[in-house]
């Protein structure tokens, strides 16, 4: 008996129209990134990062900025 190799794949029984690829599409949406505030100078800052404005993270200076060196 012959034994066919022949994969089979999963095939759409018919095509996805426009209306519903860009229905399906509305989800697909970019999320805000998420901040704090500095709290030394109170900037708003990413979470888990050194200040950019004041070089502190968790009110510890950890950065020389141009305003702390003196
Ligand atoms: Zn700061």
């Amino acid at each position: 008996m012959l034994k066919l190799d022949i994969q089979r794949f999963a095939v759409p029984a018919r095509k996805t129209s426009k209306t519903s690829k860009r229905m399906r599409r509305t989800h697909y949406k970019i999320s805000a990134a998420g901040t704090t505030k500095c709290p030394k100078c109170g900037s708003v800052i990413k979470p888990h990062r050194v200040c950019s404005e004041c070089g502190t993270y968790k009110n510890k200076e950890v950065k020389k900025t141009e305003e702390t060196t003196d």
